[in-house]
């Protein structure tokens, strides 16, 4: 039984399988070379590695970018990409219902996010982009999304549900 806290190592254990999914899964779909994401690794987050200001009161995650520094001379950044769980807005989702878990909870979310990143970095979306163009994004990548995931086990019902809270969204940056 999850407590609404935070992630315990075996969730992130489970967390960590569905990314494993979630990257064959966009890498399919979107027909990137199999090693995409050891070529381009993104940082998974969670609320206690983060600042208070990424904490998200209605997402379930959140995608961040960020310099990191690749050499000291020449002074050279890379830019990446991470994801930031909001655990306890996922735990607390899940204590709401019996129907679903961490693991299609997961799989549905990392899948979401990955498209998110793959769109940003290939595709020319915009990080920074204005609150009504990111509401555009963010119902494309939820159906993009829903086609990665049809037919995978379970993820059904928690893509409606996600669906509902996309139909009543007030704009905001992508999440
Ligand atoms: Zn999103």
């Amino acid at each position: 039984m999850h407590t609404a806290g935070l992630f315990t190592r075996s969730d992130l254990t489970i967390i960590s399988r569905a990314a494993a999914l979630a990257e064959r899964l966009t890498t399919g779909y979107f027909c990137l070379p199999q090693d995409e994401w050891r070529r381009n690794p993104y940082g998974v987050f969670t609320r206690k590695e983060v600042d208070v200001s990424l904490y998200e009161k209605d997402a379930f995650a959140n995608v961040v970018r960020y310099r990191k520094p690749i050499s000291r001379r020449p002074a050279t950044c890379e830019e990446k990409y991470g994801i930031v769980l909001q655990d306890p807005n996922i735990l607390l989702a899940l204590l709401r219902s019996s129907k679903h878990d961490l693991w299609s909870m997961g799989l549905f979310i990392l899948t979401h996010e990955l498209a998110h990143i793959v769109r940003f970095r290939k595709f020319g979306v915009d990080f920074f982009a204005a609150p009504e163009e990111a509401g555009t994004e963010e119902r494309i990548v939820h159906d993009i999304t829903r086609e990665i995931l049809a037919g995978v086990t379970n993820t059904d019902y928690i893509i409606n549900l996600y669906q509902h809270q996309l139909d009543g969204m007030t704009v905001k940056k992508p999440s």
